[in-house]
């Protein structure tokens, strides 16, 4: 995974050492010696997570994260601080004041890149509902009265001795308010319990990374979809506590339950949960009918058009490019006119379906017109746009689909791609008029192929008749789908 990570620390060796490792993950570091100098920085370079030493000579980290969090104009900007030994009182302090992480040093290397990781996966998820959310808002769509918040369910899942556990319990119902349960591992993943808010798996002592195991089925059971997953390691399961994170669960205690610092993360959890919770209600409340597409459940153009303007939105904020790409199925009509329009229907649907397959989750599939869909990718390059559309191209070409009655046949894709640069801020409407243009270039060039906007010659008006025999080359050549 990559991203854009400033390093804040008044130790050149100190930013060095993490620079050398952070590069080698693929991540791009800027860094910064001073809170003044950091605040500076993170305007140009505009990171997804920052990393800040406990001890600044300007400021105190914990401020820092403050004025970073208003510049960002996002509470939720991804923070991790530094401390210089495993002082845990000031590691409390740190998370209570907001940091996501809290680091001890020396850094142990497996654990901190899966917290990384962890963190900007979570970021993503969160910046994509909340893209959405706006776009709702900008569809005019009610917003959701406040509601009052019930007290959260917290399961405790020990694999260990139970003693512990009961212990534990106790001492988490002196910090919360909070209803806090203890459940066998079975009972944990029995679907039909009520769906718990925050679910704690605790390594016992000795334990041979029962706990671990565990994670990947609570993901992928259905009641528990949802909830956020604490996985607690012991001291000496460095590997197991590393692992956690890229299996599923989304925050970690390294050494053992202290209850302390799990109240603080079960507080963060739990609020992270609610907004994310009345983000994804929100998005379903009478949504659903007004902005898909009852044919193949994907977003209509009504929700595409003003997700587009969000879109460009953010990209020119972040400093980052996205792309466009219009998909038309060549000679639709004559499958339709073979084969029936069910078996035109089928063709969409399974289009559909593959497209949502084959694409990243925060990237935008809509049915734009009868056989014309739009993909609308965030943080996209020209290459990596180009390499996704050939992709589809294939997967079209080379996968006959099945229709109702059993018959095979192959449909095939054209592709117009647009790229909406960062700082050119044009409007995303002129960006679908281009990629319309590099869709029609394509129908030109032969079909199931892609095209890239910015190699369509100027055109002068659409002709009526798509089908007539093609004019002169209207892209220089591209690598396409076909040719390979
Ligand atoms: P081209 O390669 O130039 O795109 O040729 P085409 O035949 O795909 O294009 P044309 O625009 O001539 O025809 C589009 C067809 O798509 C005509 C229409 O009947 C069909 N179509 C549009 N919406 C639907 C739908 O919801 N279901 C079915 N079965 N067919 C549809
Ligand atoms: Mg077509
Ligand atoms: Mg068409």
């Amino acid at each position: 995974m990559t991203g854009r990570i400033l390093v804040v620390d008044a130790v050149p060796t100190n930013r060095i050492i993490l620079r050398v490792k952070l590069s080698a993950a693929f991540y791009e570091v800027s860094q910064a010696a001073s809170g003044r100098a950091a605040l500076r920085m993170f305007r140009k370079a505009r990171p997804d997570m920052v990393i800040v030493a406990a001890d600044l000579p300007d400021m105190s980290g914990r401020a820092l994260i403050e004025k970073l969090r208003t510049l960002a104009g996002d509470p939720r900007l991804p923070v991790v601080m530094m401390h210089d030994d495993g002082d845990p009182s000031e590691r409390l302090v740190s998370l209570a004041a907001g940091a996501d992480d809290v680091l001890s040093k020396p850094i142990d290397d497996l654990v901190m890149l899966a917290r990384l990781r962890s963190l900007l996966r979570a970021r993503d998820a969160e910046a994509e509902l909340q893209l959405r959310d706006d776009t709702r808002r900008a569809l005019g769509l009610a917003e959701q009265a406040g509601e009052f918040e019930a007290p959260a369910l917290i399961r405790l899942v020990p694999t260990g001795k139970m003693p512990v556990a009961k212990s534990l319990q106790a001492e988490l119902r002196h910090r919360m308010k909070d209803k806090i349960e203890l459940t066998s591992p079975d009972e944990a993943l029995r679907i039909g319990t009520t769906a718990p808010d925050v679910v704690v798996i605790l390594e016992g002592d000795g334990a041979a990374g029962e706990g671990l195991s565990l994670l990947p089925q609570m993901r992928s059971n259905r009641a528990l979809r949802h909830a956020a997953l604490i996985y607690v390691a012991q001291p000496d399961q460095r590997q197991e506590a590393a692992s956690a994170l890229d299996m599923g669960a989304n925050d970690l205690l390294g050494a053992g339950p202290d209850p302390e610092e799990l109240a603080l993360r079960l507080k963060k959890q739990i609020s992270r949960k609610r907004i994310n919770d009345r983000l994804r209600s929100n998005m379903q409340d009478g949504l659903r009918a007004a902005v898909c597409d009852p044919l193949t459940g994907l977003y209509n153009r009504r929700y595409a058009l003003p997700h587009l303007n969000r879109l460009a939105e953010r990209a020119a904020t972040q400093g980052r490019d996205y792309a466009l790409l219009l998909l038309d199925l060549d000679h639709f009509k004559a499958v339709n006119d073979t084969y029936g329009h069910a078996a035109g229907d089928a063709v969409l649907e399974e289009l559909a379906k593959r497209l949502i397959d084959n694409l990243r989750a925060a990237d935008l599939v809509a049915r734009f017109g009868g056989e014309e869909f739009l993909v609308a990718m965030p943080d996209a390059s020209r290459e990596r746009a180009k390499t996704t559309a050939e992709r589809l191209c294939q997967l079209m070409e080379k996968h006959p689909l099945t229709l109702p009655d059993g018959q095979k046949i192959q449909v095939t894709l054209s592709i117009g791609v647009a790229i909406g640069r960062a700082g050119r801020g044009e409007d995303p409407l002129q960006l679908i008029d281009g990629a319309d243009k590099a869709l029609y270039a394509a129908k030109h060039k032969g079909r199931n192929t892609v095209v890239m906007a910015d190699t369509v010659r100027a055109f002068p008006t659409r002709p009526p008749e798509r089908r007539k025999p093609a004019a002169p080359a209207l892209a220089q050549t591209e690598r396409t789908a076909r040719s390979r």
